[in-house]
Formats: structure tokens, C-alpha cells, sequence
């Protein structure tokens, strides 16, 4: 938060005030600051509760009429059971949307191991087809983490103050934390070197949220594996040679497409709080 808008290390309450009247004049980084202060500061959130009493008496009548109705009914449904806190921090890293997304990229890369060890392909001058796979891997589950075609609880998300790019860095984390692992395995097995596709698969991965904030993530990664398919598998399975940009020559420009990805993610940051064309 900027200075002004601070009464020494709590929110000012005028600031208070413009926020309980709904001020349009409010920006989206103000409205963000005061959110995420509020989460960690009961003193002003006391203030947040009296300045809602004082200046809009309509949500206090609100407020009043659902609690009259909401009372009885808590008081008469059984407690929560203790597990669904534990849940609800599990939902900040993960959705279970995503959970058949992992699935089906574990099943993927044991295909493209299963073809690589059991096939003359690889004999016959073909590329691996885990090294093939592996820069785009993790893509389908990003997607799955942030997307509101794929997952119903998007809107909620969306819209909490701890949602946007944080909650897209955090899943997207998730997703590597599950997928590399993986792929070391399965890379392992199939004999082919992180060296060659980890960068390009940080590069793909942060340039999915990068193009993401501009078409919505579902969108550029599909868009991103379908033109490596295009542009690369397909390619070098015609032609029977390795791929060219998984060549250890090509680590510069991966490193450059990583860089460049970063920045744009971190300019477009704040489109995250608003994605809505997924
Ligand atoms: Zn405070």
C-alpha cells in the first residue's frame, strides 16, 4: 500500500470508509491492498465492522435479516468435521479438477516410454518420444489449474482476494512439483537428459501464463502443444531425425524465451484478476 493511504501500519478509514461505500473512485489496487490487510489485521477489521454500521445501513439491515434466518439453521446442522480446513489449504495449491489431468500425462509418458523401449523406432533413427513429449508435459495441467471451462470453482477463485496471479503462480507450482519429478523418472528410464528438456519445458510452461493473460490460459496452452506438435513432433517423426530445438545449441534461445515469458507474466500480472474469456 502507498504511504498516504496508511494511518501508521493500519488502513486509514477514510480509506475504510471510501471501501464500505462501494467508492468508485476506488482503483483495483487500493480495493486489493485493503482486502489483503484486512485478512491479516483484526483491529481493522473492527474498524471495517463499525464503518459498515456508520455508513451503509442498508448492509447492516441485510446483514440482520440473513443472520435472523442463518442462526437456526447453523445452530441446528452438525459441526464441520476438523479435515475440510486442511482442504481448503490443499485448494490454494490445487484443484481436484486436476487431479485426472495428472492422470492422464503420467499415462502419456508411460506411452512414450512404452514406444521408446519397445518399438525399433528409436533403432530406426527416431527422436525419443519422452523427449518429444516432455517440453509440453505440463501444459494440460496448467491449463486445468486455471481455467473456468475445466474448473467449476473458477468464479469462486477468481474473485477472492488471494485469487489472480498468486493463485496461478501457486497451482502452476503445484503442477511442476508433480510433472518434473515425473518426467525425471520417466526421462531416466528412456535415457534422455534433463539437460534437453527441462529449460524448454520452464520456457513453454511460464509462456502458457505469460500468452495466458492475454487469451486465457486454457487457450495458449492447448495453442502451445498444438504447435509443437505441429511445428516439432510431427516434423522430425516424418523426417526421422532428432528435433532441432532440442538440440543442446538451441539452450541460449530457450533461456531467452524463458526470460522474455517471465517479463511479460509479471507486466500482465493484475489481467489475472479479471480472466473471464476462458
Ligand atoms: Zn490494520
Amino acid at each position: 500500500m502507498r504511504a498516504r493511504e496508511h494511518d501508521g501500519d493500519h488502513i486509514a478509514a477514510e480509506l475504510v470508509r471510501r471501501y464500505v461505500c462501494d467508492d468508485p473512485a476506488l482503483t483495483v489496487d487500493e480495493t486489493w491492498a485493503v482486502e489483503a490487510h484486512l485478512e491479516s489485521c483484526a483491529a481493522c477489521r473492527e474498524q471495517l465492522a463499525s464503518g459498515v454500521a456508520e455508513h451503509a445501513g442498508d448492509v447492516t439491515a441485510l446483514l440482520e435479516g440473513v443472520w435472523a434466518e442463518l442462526d437456526p439453521a447453523v445452530a441446528a446442522s452438525a459441526p464441520q468435521p476438523a479435515g475440510n480446513r486442511w482442504l481448503r489449504h490443499l485448494h490454494a495449491w490445487a484443484s481436484p479438477v486436476m487431479l485426472p489431468w495428472f492422470g492422464m500425462t503420467a499415462l502419456m509418458l508411460l506411452l512414450a516410454l512404452a514406444v521408446d523401449a519397445w518399438t525399433p523406432l528409436l533403432r530406426e533413427g527416431y527422436p525419443s518420444m519422452v523427449l518429444l513429449l516432455a517440453p509440453v508435459a505440463p501444459l494440460s495441467c496448467v491449463a486445468a489449474a486455471w481455467s473456468r471451462g475445466l474448473d467449476p470453482a473458477h468464479e469462486v477463485l477468481a474473485g477472492a482476494a488471494r485469487g489472480g496471479v498468486e493463485l496461478v503462480l501457486r497451482r502452476t507450482a503445484a503442477v511442476l512439483v508433480v510433472v518434473i519429478p515425473l518426467l525425471l523418472v520417466v526421462g531416466w528410464a528412456a535415457g534422455t537428459s534433463p539437460a534437453r528438456w527441462l529449460l524448454p519445458c520452464l520456457a513453454f510452461t511460464v509462456g502458457s501464463l505469460a500468452l495466458g493473460s492475454f487469451v486465457g490460459i486454457a487457450r495458449a496452452a492447448f495453442g502451445l502443444i498444438a504447435l509443437w506438435a505441429g511445428a516439432v513432433i510431427l516434423p522430425s517423426l516424418f523426417a526421422a531425425g532428432s528435433p532441432l530445438p532440442l538440440e543442446p545449441s538451441a539452450t541460449p534461445i530457450w533461456g531467452a524465451a524463458l526470460v522474455v515469458g517471465a517479463v511479460v507474466l509479471a507486466a500482465r500480472s493484475r489481467a489475472y484478476a479479471w480472466l473471464g474469456s476462458q
